[in-house]
């Protein structure tokens, strides 16, 4: 089989944290930035890494928005969102897992996550469904603000794991930022409809399903 690097998005592709991260992240800016809720209201979180949300607020509220002062928003984040996973936890998304499993199953894979969270966010939530063990590397929106080069930086360790220079590289995610940043470092994306977005505003991925387990996912997956 073709070497392989998975890239699983987590919100909206392998669960949904009920509002979780969205309650977590505008305590945090209206703790670090008084009277400017609105502003972090206004974002769209979806396919957006952590501290692109960030970054988006701050200057929206007309703030500093240098490198120091998005770290430390995203460390308010941080100390508030394992307490707002605990008041409505995590469900898996039907499907996801039937598709980690096909991933574990391809026999020279390495299976990792491409997710705009913070890698400790990215602990917490998936450890709520009993998933963060199945992951041994990731990008993570800790490595990089840009969609596309915490993508690249999962890809590499992915590589790394599989000691290939070049592998098949497949992003799994649900939103447009997904594709497009799959696309801007030569990956393939299976989308899937369980997040935001429905299939017309996915149609630019290489396979777009209703759900992970679908036989057509499985197959893409498994090249
Ligand atoms: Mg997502």
């Amino acid at each position: 089989m073709t070497p392989t690097v998975f890239l699983f998005d987590i919100d909206g592709t392998i669960l949904t944290a009920h509002g979780a991260g969205r309650r977590a992240m505008q305590a945090a800016f209206e703790a670090e930035c008084p009277g400017q809720a609105e502003a972090m209201a206004s974002v769209a979180f979806a396919g957006m890494t952590d501290p692109g949300i960030v970054r988006t607020a701050l200057r929206r509220a007309e703030q500093p928005a240098d490198d120091a002062q998005v770290q430390r928003v995203v460390e308010a984040y941080l100390r508030r969102i394992e307490a707002e996973l605990g008041v409505n936890p995590p469900r898996e998304i039907g499907g996801a897992r039937a598709a980690i499993e096909a991933a574990e199953r391809h026999a020279h894979a390495a299976v990792g996550l491409g997710t705009g969270n913070h890698v400790d966010g990215a602990r917490y939530k998936l450890a709520s469904v009993g998933l963060w063990d199945r992951f041994a590397f990731g990008g993570f929106g800790s490595d990089a603000e840009d969609r596309a080069q915490m993508l690249a930086v999962g890809r590499d360790r992915g590589l790394a794991r599989l000691g290939a220079d070049t592998a098949r590289v497949v992003v799994i995610g649900d939103t447009p930022r997904d594709i497009s940043a799959a696309v801007t470092i030569g990956a393939q994306c299976l989308a899937v409809t369980t997040g935001p977005h429905d299939a017309s505003a996915l149609e630019a991925a290489d396979r777009v399903v209703d759900r992970l387990d679908h036989p057509a996912a499985l197959q893409f997956l498994l090249g």
